[in-house]
């Protein structure tokens, strides 16, 4: 779907000022709500390919700046170590935690996201990396 949302964006933004795109693995939280550590791997295997997709598009592009962040972290998993092979996890809970998430940006603008800072600062950040006040009024989706 990211593939297909970035395709379409750029294609319609040729003539205006640009494209913003969200792109969420949700499932992640929802595994790790589980307590499910298969489920939650899987999903992460497929946003892990998200990113490499996204990634390549901003290699291509040049104009694009990539945040990959999250909103909070869910479950609280610790791995404990290996025994016969196999990683030993525990859960810490089954709800959302407080436990800092990392962020991660590449592309034009991406110098603006090192460091420790506020899940908040991520919006100001990236309305100054638009340049949000210059922006043009014109619709892309003509
Ligand atoms: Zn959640």
């Amino acid at each position: 779907m990211t593939n297909i949302a970035l395709e379409f964006l750029s294609l319609k933004s040729k003539e205006c000022s640009g494209f913003f795109l969200m792109s969420e693995g949700s499932q992640i939280d929802w595994a790790a709500h589980d307590n499910n550590s298969a489920k939650m791997i899987e999903e992460f295997r497929d946003f892990d390919q998200t990113i490499q997709n996204a990634i390549n598009f901003v290699s291509n592009n040049g104009e694009t700046l990539l945040v990959i962040t999250a909103d909070h972290e869910t479950g609280g998993l610790q791995i404990l170590g290996q025994d016969n092979g196999k990683v030993k996890v525990q859960w810490g809970t089954g709800r959302h935690t407080g436990i800092p998430v990392g962020v991660y940006a590449y592309g034009p603008g991406a110098d603006a996201f090192t460091g420790v800072m506020d899940n908040t600062d991520i919006f100001t950040k990236i309305l100054d990396a638009v340049d949000y006040s210059n922006l043009s009024n014109s619709n892309c989706l003509n």
